[in-house]
């Protein structure tokens, strides 16, 4: 793994202004180079606050963040900023990060202008960005709100993308958006990784979102990782009765895994977790064990971690 690029995440928690109140717990996870990890839990699992502790905008209560083997924390100055470049955030809702008063044009070469990072004409630099994420350049002029929501969200992407990036978070990024346009900009992402050997974090509450970029999918439930497999392991073979609820959600999935029983109740306060193993009242496989007791994430197969009782034989 010497020529990988390796940013492993450790035990990363995070106080909320509720100092008891603990998004994300106890999760370990290493991204190579040019990977795309699918992250997927419903909403309020913890999975955007990990993903901003990723992108820098929120730092661990406890934990490390390491950046080709190096903590994150530890760099400083050029080294610093540098590091906060290569990754970049992009939204569900572009609307709320982009100014409204300000032109596309300027929107995308803001945070490179201010970190010396055009060399040229700006208007040539701009007309690239946008050539780039499938937007005419003869639009930079006009402002946000005169844009479709799939439009605005190339915006996000191309001002992301526009400090060289080499690391995306996208959050929820295709969530907002009809079906036919998450395709076209789930493809897009797709061809940008392909042309600028990036490397996604991707988040989302969908697993049918998922699995057209992922290469690994990472399931998430109350701020605790409880699978984490291949994206082809997932859809065959997924383990952890969470997962395959979430898998039951998904309407073209085959019906052999109709027979199990779909999620029920809320997701419960991460306030007060479930004993045991956190899932056990929505668990429609829950024994007495598993109300005391939490699992821990072991490897199934090559690649593929659940974290449930039922995989202990003896
Ligand atoms: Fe369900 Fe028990 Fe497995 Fe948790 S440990 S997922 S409650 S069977
Ligand atoms: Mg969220």
């Amino acid at each position: 793994h010497a020529d990988l690029l390796q940013r492993g995440f450790q035990r990363l928690g995070l106080s909320k202004p509720n100092p008891t109140v603990r998004a994300v717990n106890s999760v370990d996870l290493a991204i190579r180079r040019g990977e795309v990890v699918g992250l997927v839990g419903e909403s309020g699992c913890g999975k955007s606050t990990f993903g901003r502790i990723v992108a820098g905008l929120l730092p661990p209560s406890s934990g490390r963040l390491n950046w080709e083997g190096r903590d994150s924390t530890s760099l400083r100055g050029r080294e610093r900023v540098q590091a906060k470049l290569n990754v970049q955030m992009v939204f569900q809702n572009p609307m709320a990060s982009l100014n409204p008063r300000m032109t596309i044009g300027d929107i995308i070469a803001e945070a490179p202008q201010v970190h010396r990072l055009v060399s040229g004409s700006s208007a040539d630099f701009i007309d690239a960005q946008m050539q780039r994420v499938g937007l005419d350049p003869q639009l930079k002029t006009r402002l946000p709100h005169e844009f479709s929501g799939g439009q605005r969200q190339r915006v996000g992407i191309a001002r992301a993308l526009a400090v060289n990036p080499e690391f995306l978070v996208c959050d929820e990024a295709v969530a907002a958006l009809d079906v036919s346009i998450q395709a076209q900009v789930i493809n897009l992402l797709a061809d940008l990784r392909e042309t600028l050997n990036l490397t996604y974090l991707f988040i989302s509450h969908d697993l049918g979102v998922i699995k057209h970029l992922s290469d690994r999918v990472v399931v998430m439930y109350l701020g605790q990782v409880v699978e984490e497999a291949p994206t082809d392991e997932i859809f065959a073979r997924a383990n952890h009765p969470y997962t395959r609820s979430l898998l039951e959600e998904i309407p073209e999935i085959n019906t052999e895994k109709r027979s199990f029983v779909a999620i029920k109740g809320e997701l419960p306060s991460p306030l007060n977790p479930p004993s045991g193993c956190h899932f056990h009242p929505r668990c429609p496989l829950a024994t007495a064990r598993c109300r005391s007791e939490m699992p821990v994430l072991r490897q199934i197969a090559p690649g593929h971690r659940s974290a449930c009782h039922l995989n202990e034989t003896s």
